[in-house]
């Protein structure tokens, strides 16, 4: 431990005791003051992770604990029992300050509870910040109800994670991606990826069809030959250990130089006899005609029903299973845009089955790039004014069709208002309801716009 990290630990439990003083706070004050850590060899700004692990770290106050690590995220029962020694190094900080700071750090914990303990967001860290390309976090707003008191239901934002301020704010990008919109756009793209023009190219080239059969039958040749010449070529050289001179000076040296030669061909022969072997699967899949895609396909093209019956944890593991990266548009695009490409990337398994979670290594990893801009905009994606709205229906069918409208049919259909939507006060307040006619060619208009899905039906019940 150099001098100086002294000196900082020491600032960061004198500055997290102070009463109006909290993690984060602290975290700031060590940025807003120019101090920095050392990580990697790389000069850092501190954050809630590091300062965490100083103020719990017993090794400071000049213990030493052992199995303390070991336990973390293990059950009780699991645990062993840990023990605390004093340690030979010198104490930063005295143990009286630890055990304050540690019963601040347990007050600490029980204040932040979540309202949605088991909520995960789906695609963090997998889409990239369009800025510095670091994964991109969750941003929770939760605004302050001022005309009934409370708080409106918290909405939940994707946001670059070096914009945080307990980050040291390193990059400067500060446009956030509302996380309903960008997950639904993305399980949208999973839903219909199997008909893909590049998800077909992928999974042809890898699991081939009977045009590859011939050029697997080649390779299998190619490779059986080697393997006969290794074994060839391991067979001459016991002969030659066995017709080396053994009165001669140099016998040993010339025994280790062929038993050196032999050991090589093992090693080739082993390689050889791994790698036909997996031509041999690859081969028989081919001829089978099972394509290993098939499981894929199966998951992806029930990816809705699936998805639904999943908690928060296992969709995030799908997710992780098959998408490499999501780029997504700095700012919003006219049509509502928001996804410019996916990179996937998925297991394949030569002998049948393709099973998330399976813990057997794949044959094979099937890698391609989806760019989303050549896709139709998707439902969660789209947006269109109501003056785009109303001039549509004027267009097409000849109508003319007020906003009040509009947000009705938007609201019947589920299109999502935003909460500056203004509902009446009064419910039973008399409010003008859309004719049918004009209700049809509204409809209309938003799976033009692709607000609701092309497979939507007039409902006859009250808007
Ligand atoms: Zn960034």
């Amino acid at each position: 431990m150099e001098p100086g990290d002294a000196e900082i630990v020491r600032l960061i439990y004198e500055k997290y005791l102070e009463p109006e003083m909290r993690l984060t706070t602290v975290v700031r004050w060590l940025n807003d003051h120019g101090y920095r850590r050392i990580s990697r060899g790389i000069s850092c700004p501190f954050n809630r992770d590091f300062a965490a692990r100083v103020l719990d770290n017993p090794f400071y106050c000049g213990k030493i604990v052992y199995f303390r690590r070991a336990n973390r995220g293990k059950e009780e029962k699991d645990q062993r029992e840990e023990i605390t020694v004093r340690g030979k190094h010198e104490a930063i900080i005295p143990e009286e300050m630890w055990e304050r700071a540690q019963a601040k750090r347990r007050q600490g914990a029980v204040r932040y509870e979540k309202d949605e303990p088991d909520r995960i967001s789906m695609l963090s860290g997998l889409v990239k910040c369009p800025m510095c390309g670091a994964g991109l976090v969750m941003k929770k707003s939760k605004r302050v109800n001022r005309n009934r008191g409370g708080h409106y239901k918290s909405i939940h934002y994707y946001a670059c994670r070096y914009y945080r301020k307990s980050e040291g704010r390193r990059c400067g990008f500060h446009h956030t991606y509302n996380q309903k919109n960008l997950d639904g756009a993305v399980m949208e793209i999973l839903g219909q990826l199997t008909r893909t023009e590049e998800f077909q190219k992928a999974f042809a080239e890898a699991v081939g069809d009977s045009s590859s059969e011939e050029a697997l039958e080649g390779q299998l040749k190619d490779l059986r030959r080697r393997l006969h010449s290794q074994e060839h070529l391991k067979y001459k050289l016991g002969g030659e250990l066995d017709h080396l001179d053994v009165l001669s000076d140099g016998y040993d040296k010339a025994y280790d130089a062929v038993q050196e030669k032999i050991d090589a061909a093992y090693d080739r022969i082993e390689q050889l006899e791994a790698e036909i072997g997996k031509v041999r699967k690859k081969l028989a899949a081919v001829r089978e005609g099972i394509h290993s895609s098939g499981q894929i396909s199966r998951i992806l093209d029930h990816f809705d029903c699936l998805y639904r019956k999943m908690t928060c944890a296992e969709r995030r593991e799908l997710c992780r299973q098959f998408i490499e990266r999501i780029e997504v548009f700095p700012e919003e695009q006219e049509d509502g845009r928001i996804l410019k490409s996916i990179a996937f990337r998925f297991p394949v398994f030569y002998d049948g089955e393709t099973a998330p979670g399976d813990p057997k290594l794949p044959d094979e990893m099937v890698s391609f790039q989806l760019d989303c801009r050549k896709l139709p905009v998707t439902v969660p994606e789209a947006k269109a004014t109501y003056a785009e709205i109303k001039m549509y229906v004027m267009e097409k069918a000849g109508l003319k069709v007020s906003s009040l409208y509009i947000a009705q049919i938007k609201r019947k259909y589920g299109v999502e208002m935003g909460e500056n939507y203004n509902k009446p006060e009064n419910p039973k307040a008399r409010v003008p309801k859309c004719p049918k006619e004009k209700e049809l060619a509204i409809l209309d208009a938003l799976k033009y716009f692709r607000m609701v899905p092309e497979t939507e039906e007039y409902e006859e019940a009250e808007a």
